[in-house]
Order: structure tokens, then sequence, then C-alpha cells
């Protein structure tokens, strides 16, 4: 038996803080952990910044909502489903994710949580655990499936190595360098003939 497990910034939807910095013309928004490398620090400075500029979790989802997946995604999704059942391994917020995976034909999700006050303020997250996506691959293992993932960062290189195949889907040039061992794919019909590639090779 076989499971694919799928990051989805970055793979299936745009990474949700860069694309509503830029929708809401908020560019401190933009910050990564690339910037500030303490992640607790990164999401209090995020949290001050949407509530300064008056913004509640409805407002938030309202944006995300109009970025839409990437395109074609939904497609190659629904494609890979018909062949496997398929798991999206992320480490954003379900209440950010929602409104996106609405449009994706709601796969199921395995994340974090947000924390949100009375009027709808954004006043904390709770990460369900750490390092969930190589935890999660580890568990489907232990379920005797065999898993291929494919991820397109730093944050997914630890769920590729722990699963039976890994793929690199679009990935920054260092992340590629680092991680020579990992196939690199460019689009979904890559991303897809990769998959099939990986099912036939790691076997039932
Ligand atoms: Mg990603």
């Amino acid at each position: 038996m076989q499971i694919v497990a799928l990051d989805l910034e970055g793979v299936l939807v745009p990474e949700i803080w860069i694309a509503f910095s830029e929708r809401t013309g908020i560019p401190e928004l933009r910050r990564t952990t690339r910037d500030e490398p303490d992640y607790d620090k990164l999401m209090r400075f995020r949290l001050e910044i949407l509530k300064k500029h008056g913004l509640g979790l409805l407002d938030i989802q309202r944006v995300i909502a109009q970025m839409g997946p990437e395109p074609g995604a939904k497609d190659f999704l629904d494609a890979i489903r018909t062949r496997h059942q398929v798991i999206i391994l992320s480490d954003t917020f379900y209440e950010f994710a929602m409104p996106l995976m609405a449009q994706l034909g709601m796969p199921t999700l395995f994340c974090h949580r947000l924390e949100t006050d009375a009027s709808g303020f954004v006043t904390g997250y709770r990460l369900r655990m750490p390092d969930q996506k190589r935890a999660s691959v580890r568990a489907l293992k232990q379920l005797a499936f065999k898993v291929i993932a494919a991820g397109d960062s730093y944050n997914d290189t630890a769920m590729l190595a722990e699963a039976h195949a890994g793929i690199l889907f679009r990935p920054p040039a260092n992340v590629v360098a680092e991680f020579p061992q990992f196939p690199v794919v460019r689009d979904y019909p890559g991303l897809a003939a990769a998959i099939g590639e990986a099912s036939r090779r790691i076997g039932e």
C-alpha cells in the first residue's frame, strides 16, 4: 500500500505570507524564517502587524481565498488522488489554509492551529507538534504504508529523507545543491511522472 505526502505552500498553493503581503500591500509580512530564524519571534511579529492593520481572521481568510491555488494544482491533485491516497503535510494553519483547501476539493491536511480572541483577531498559534512532517511520514510507515513525499523547501527535506521516495518540486538552487539525492521536477506533469516512477520503483 502506498501513500503520497505533499507539501502545500510552493507546491499546490503560493507561499501564503508572501502572497498575502503582496495583496494587502504590507511589506513587513514578507519576512520569513530566512530573515528571522526564531520562528516564534517571527510569528509574534506577524500577528502584531496584522492587528496593527486591523486585520482579523475573516479579513485574512477573504484575502487568502482570492489567491487561489497554483494554476493546474487542482487537476494535478485530482489525477493523483485517482491512483493514490494523498495527505497534505504543511506547516501552515488550518484557519489560513481552509479557503484554499476548499478550492482543491478538500484533501486531507495535517497542519497547525491559530488562536483567536472574541473580536476575531489572531492572538497566537499552536503547533500540533514539532517536526510534524517527518513524524507523520514515520507514523504512516508504521501503519505499513510505503510513502512517496514531495516538497519544495528546507522544511520538507526531513520528510523526503524519511519517505521511501522523496521528490523536490520547484526547489530553490541552494536546496538542490544541498540535497542532490532527490530528483527535481518543475511542473505538474513532471511531478506526476516522478510519483509514477517512484511508485513502480518502491513496489507495493
Ligand atoms: Mg513549501
